[in-house]
């Protein structure tokens, strides 16, 4: 038997490297001023996905909910070896928190339909917050499996996966379709591979090919469209129209939690003392803590 995946994969900013002013009054992230790259987790669950595919045949889709500069990350899907990738993008989608982001994400996947997994990441490294992958699947009523190591069998339509749990793991077994997070160490992303860089380098979403446009009278975006999509180089884009969502669980407005300061905390070292390792440097430490008030 084959499978059909769809992995959910975000480009995220680059935290290592983040400096200046980076939120904006309303405490969204401005993305426009930092580094992007494929956050760290997806990458891993795209590269099980991929091996999934290698072991029992199927398809590999790619969906993200970003703007047009995710366009990015969905040719490198593309270039490591995803079958087709999706760009779910609206103005209307800005500003979500997790409950309209799995929202759009679950409504995007139940448009796609024909799949047996969804992988997602464990967690994004802007938000950190792990729910997506969760809420989504309680929104499709799937069952879903977090933390996954490795998936060990495949069998009609159960999967035994093993989950990393504190000092240990456990496999369990679940049924198809559902959804899988993955950790950082399941896996290690395959490189791009030339050949597919070559032919997937010009793979562009309706919005570039409209930016390829501008200016240019001689060049008509429906030819372009029909172009690309011959090519099998068109990356289609979803938006709020196609997806028939309820406009007030989107984007920030759909959006209950609100960001309001964001803070980079360096922990600076104080005053200190070193205590020697000894009976009588152990009894002058519990007197200072009690002293102190800290014992006693
Ligand atoms: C500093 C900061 C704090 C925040 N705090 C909160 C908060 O407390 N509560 C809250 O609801 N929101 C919060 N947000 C907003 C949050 O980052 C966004 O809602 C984001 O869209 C999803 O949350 P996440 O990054 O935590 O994703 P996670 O839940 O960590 O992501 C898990 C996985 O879901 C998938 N996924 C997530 N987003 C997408 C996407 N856009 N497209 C495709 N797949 C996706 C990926 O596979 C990812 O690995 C915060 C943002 C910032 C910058």
């Amino acid at each position: 038997m084959s499978y059909h995946s769809i992995v959910m994969v975000k480009q995220v900013p680059d935290t290592a490297n983040i400096s200046g002013q980076v939120m904006k009054p309303d405490g969204t992230v401005n993305r426009s001023k930092l580094p992007t790259i494929f956050n760290p987790e997806d990458k891993v669950a795209l590269e099980l996905a991929l091996q999934f595919r290698d072991r029992f045949g199927g398809t590999v889709r790619v969906m993200t909910m970003g703007p047009l500069k995710a366009s990015d990350l969905l040719r490198e899907c593309l270039y490591m070896g995803a079958d087709e990738a999706f760009l779910i993008s609206d103005r209307k989608f800005a500003g979500a928190d997790t409950l309209a982001t799995s929202y759009v994400l679950a409504e995007a996947l139940r448009k796609l339909g024909n799949y047996d997994i969804i992988f997602a990441g464990r967690q994004a490294i802007d938000g950190d917050t792990a729910q997506v992958g969760p809420q989504t699947a309680e929104k499709l009523g799937l069952p879903q499996i977090t933390y996954a190591e490795a998936i060990l069998k495949a069998e009609g339509s159960t999967i035994t996966v093993k989950r990393k749990v504190d000092n240990g793991f456990e496999v369990l077994e679940g049924t198809l379709p559902l959804l899988i997070t993955v950790v950082k160490d399941a896996a290690t992303p395959r490189p791009f591979r030339a050949k597919r860089v070559m032919a997937y380098k010009n793979a562009h979403t309706l919005l570039e090919l409209e930016k390829m446009t501008e200016g240019n009278s001689l060049l008509y975006v429906d030819q372009l469209k029909e172009e690309y999509v011959s090519k099998g180089l068109f990356i289609p884009t979803l938006t709020a129209d196609d997806l028939d969502v309820d406009l007030n669980r989107c984007g920030l407005g759909g959006s209950p939690t609100k960001v309001h300061k964001i803070e980079s905390v360096v922990l600076g070292g104080s005053a200190h003392e070193t205590i020697p390792a000894t009976k009588d440097g152990m009894y002058a430490l519990i007197d200072k803590l009690m002293e102190d008030h800290i014992f006693g």
